[in-house]
């Protein structure tokens, strides 16, 4: 199915994505033929379902560089990180009770932060340059001795910032502190892997990859060092007794189908949409009083993220929306009526955070489909203001 030759245009892939056919198609045996639970070692029908889902974990082990017994199946991104803030901070207590984070991270990190501190534990809360990045010497100042875990995401959801995992990764390993990643935007758009980069633990999700909804995993590292993680969920003593629950085969299968391909297409895909991407900014920049919303290159190629000024946010989104559907800051957050957290983090005024429109391209947007965007937009913003000086 091809979403662009339908309106609105889809332009919100940072908040899902449509499954991509051929993942579908993996899935598909799994529900009704061999629908077998993994865990039964008696009967065939428990080893097809069995053998499938260690296929999905090699599968995705090979992706990112890991070995297939580092990867803990999970619902999502939001368990992921959960699983790996509390279950780090619960296994290191005694160590330190210490925690960094990044002040644009995902509400999936920065509230799990915030129920660890109800308990007692510090968590430092970095800021970013104006560009959305971390600065460096700020982590390093405030690692401590008693610092368990710091995390810091690999590709911020709103503003497609890429953070220097690298650098970050070396400075943890330095300073023998984990280094945990959010990397539910990143897997399958940037390559990943976790020995080169000396990540420790990092959460991944299928959905933002066109594989289903209601599956991720958790990377936890197995040597050097090996980290230890309390559960969060008890029961059946699943994924070594990391996260029990049944194990659900369709998903596992549509998860890893769906970063093979990612990877498998990532440099074209990355020049296609940085090309359209560029295209669409190109003619929204012609536009006076229209700001770039996170670092000019460091961030993912389907990534657009702009501020308008001199218009109302609501009456911006509600006028294109006939044409196009997309988000302005988070969609996690949007049900609250309050600026985005990473704008703000910028250091972009309130009226300018309000007013920020959030392109995310994908797979089945087409240089058309992106022109046809643009004027629509341009239309819209110049007719808001218009009105503006009107009133
Ligand atoms: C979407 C997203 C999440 C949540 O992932 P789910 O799989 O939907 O739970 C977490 N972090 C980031 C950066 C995301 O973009």
């Amino acid at each position: 199915m091809n979403t662009d030759r339908h309106l609105p245009i889809y332009l919100d892939h940072h908040a899902t994505t449509p499954v991509d056919p051929r993942v579908l198609a993996a899935m598909l045996p799994y529900f009704t033929e061999h629908f077998g639970n993994p865990t039964s070692t008696t009967h065939q029908y428990g080893w097809a379902a069995e053998a499938a889902v260690a296929g999905a974990r090699e599968t995705l082990a090979a992706a990112i560089g890991a070995s297939a017994e580092e990867i803990v199946f999970t619902s999502g991104a939001t368990e992921a990180n959960n699983l790996a803030l509390k279950g780090i901070a619960e296994a290191y207590f005694s160590k330190g009770q210490h925690i960094i984070t990044l002040k644009t991270e995902h509400n999936a990190v920065l509230d799990p932060c915030q129920y660890l501190e109800l308990l007692g534990f510090t968590v430092t809360y970095l800021p970013v340059d104006a560009d959305g990045l971390l600065d460096l010497s700020q982590l390093k100042n405030a690692i401590r001795s008693d610092t368990i875990l710091v995390s810091i995401m690999a590709a911020n959801n709103e503003i497609g910032v890429l953070q220097p995992l690298a650098a970050i990764g070396e400075l943890c390993r330095e300073r023998a502190v984990l280094f945990h990643t959010d990397a539910a935007q990143a897997i399958g758009k940037i390559p990943l892997d976790v020995n080169l980069l000396n990540i420790d633990l990092m959460s991944m999700t299928a959905h933002k990859v066109y594989g289903p909804k209601g599956i991720g995993a958790l990377y936890v590292r197995r040597r050097n060092p090996r980290v230890k993680l309390s559960p969060q969920l008890h029961g059946g003593g699943h994924e070594r007794g990391m996260r029990s629950g049944t194990l659900y085969p369709p998903q596992i299968v549509g998860f890893a189908k769906a970063v093979e391909i990612a990877l498998a297409d990532l440099e074209m895909e990355t020049a296609r949409l940085t090309g359209l991407r560029d295209r669409l900014w190109s003619q929204l920049s012609q536009l006076d009083g229209i700001y770039l919303n996170g670092h000019p290159t460091q961030r993912l190629a389907g990534n657009l993220n702009i501020s308008v000024a001199g218009v109302d946010g609501n009456a911006l989104l509600l006028g294109l929306r006939p044409t196009v559907a997309l988000s302005s800051g988070a969609a996690c957050s949007s049900a609250k009526i309050a600026p985005s957290h990473v704008l703000q983090a910028l250091g972009r005024s309130e009226s300018l955070a309000y007013a920020a429109l959030r392109f995310g391209i994908g797979h089945n947007n087409t240089v058309g489909s992106i022109d046809l965007v643009a004027t629509a937009a341009i239309s819209t913003i110049q007719s808001l203001r218009k009105l503006a000086l009107r009133s």
